[in-house]
């Protein structure tokens, strides 16, 4: 996406069709995301995976825990294709998969790629069985699986091998050593048995998730050199608020820049009652700031500070930025390249102006002392000044005429 020649190439995976979106490959790196709704509930999980699809989310993963849960699959998927919603859909399984997904073909098909963790598939001689039954059955339908190792739910079998291998070693390495190497060779020794029982290699992602910044990008670091699946990448429990997006940020731009990672999904607790879509946008804000794809034109705005008069500018840069996203939906049916179009709303005439002419649209709003008036900048030159209590309705006009005149129709 971005000609930035600081970027290492990115790492060569094998590329997997999941539905009509591709991870890995030459593909550009997919956002995706996982409701929070229960399974069962088929009109809030189908309003929930939309309202994440509509956000800009290219996959989307729901908990398939019990068998009326796989009952329901088939149902949102063909509520979702009514509404127009083809959104791939992935069905994320623990303990009973191997059940679910032979006893409810109707559930199999529906479901675009299996999640499966090799750590919840089942203990001793049960686990190879169950472990190739789900394998089997991803044959069977030509699905993709994502073999999802989380350091929370480690094989047990496979930590104490490798810490017994650890303990007799000439050299032995520290526990946190330990715990990356079971996380890295879990996964790659399901991948390989995946293999041998049939699924091909552009038919399986990983990933191998940990809550923390610097172990996560060790064990990725670790993993992209050790094989050429295509990589799931995500901080697990990453946590609420600003600690939650700070911590996924910090992870994943490093490994990122790297040239590692295929997909993508930001695990974020909501606030009580608070919105699922953050998930989807704080990843698309991370490949966007980095400039590993477009989405959403972003708005660049000011802190503000002693020389703000109000709270004025800040409002209208988050009304104009809510504007935007919400207007992306029908601009990017309509227009071609409007995702990258940049805005700046500025609260003063320091670094208003200046700002504001490197933007493709800018507004220098008045600070303290200043004339109540706010020129705007298109492509670097000031062709207005706007001025009264209609400010950011006019500034809305002019965004939706630069689109209409900028941005080549769609054929
Ligand atoms: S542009 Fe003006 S209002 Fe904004 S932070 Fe700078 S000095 Fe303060």
């Amino acid at each position: 996406m971005s000609s930035n020649n600081t970027f290492k190439q990115r790492r060569a995976s094998v590329g997997v069709l999941v539905g009509t979106v591709t991870i890995g490959g030459n593909a550009p790196v997919v956002v995706q995301s996982m409701t929070n709704t229960d399974t069962v509930n088929t009109a809030a999980t189908t309003a929930q995976v939309a309202q994440l699809a509509r956000a800009g989310s290219e996959l989307v993963r729901i908990t398939v825990n019990s068998m009326e849960a796989a009952k329901a699959v088939p149902t949102i998927r063909a509520r979702l294709d009514d509404m127009g919603c083809h959104v791939p859909l992935v069905g994320d399984f623990h303990f009973n998969g191997h059940k679910l997904l032979t006893e409810h073909p109707d559930c199999a098909k529906a479901l675009a790629k299996y999640r499966i963790n090799p750590g919840n598939v089942g203990h001793g001689k049960k686990r190879d069985e169950q472990f190739a039954t789900l394998i089997e059955t991803a044959c069977k339908y030509d699905k993709p699986v994502r073999i999802g190792v989380n350091w929370g739910s480690l094989d047990p079998e496979m930590l104490a091998r490798i810490m017994d291998e650890n303990a007799k070693s000439s050299d032995p390495k520290d526990a946190g050593y330990v715990m990356r190497e079971a996380l890295i060779t879990s996964a790659l020794e399901s991948a390989a048995k995946a293999e041998e029982i049939g699924l091909a290699r552009s038919r399986i992602v990983l990933s191998c998730k940990v809550s923390g910044v610097q172990d996560l990008i060790s064990v990725y670091r670790d993993l992209a050199s050790r094989c050429d699946y295509a990589l799931h990448l995500g901080l697990t429990e990453a946590g609420m608020g600003s600690k939650g997006i700070v911590a996924s940020a910090a992870a994943l731009s490093v490994l990122l820049q790297e040239g590692i990672g295929d997909t993508i999904r930001i695990s974020l607790t909501p606030e009580p009652g608070g919105d699922r879509t953050r998930e989807v946008i704080v990843a698309q804000e991370i490949l966007q700031t980095m400039g590993l794809r477009a989405f959403v034109p972003l708005v660049a705005a000011c802190p503000g500070c002693g020389r703000t008069t109000s709270t004025y500018f800040q409002e209208l840069a988050d009304s104009i930025q809510r504007y935007v996203r919400e207007q992306m939906i029908a601009w990017r049916e309509q227009y071609d390249g409007v995702e990258n179009m940049t805005l700046a709303v500025m609260g003063c005439v320091v670094n208003g102006p200046g700002e504001s002419k490197h933007a493709n649209i800018g507004i220098s709003l008045p600070g303290s002392g200043e004339n109540p008036v706010a020129p705007v900048y298109v492509d670097g030159q000031k062709t207005v000044t706007l001025k009264g209590d209609n400010i950011a309705e006019e500034f809305r006009q002019i965004v939706d005429q630069y689109v209409r005149e900028k941005y080549p129709k769609k054929k």
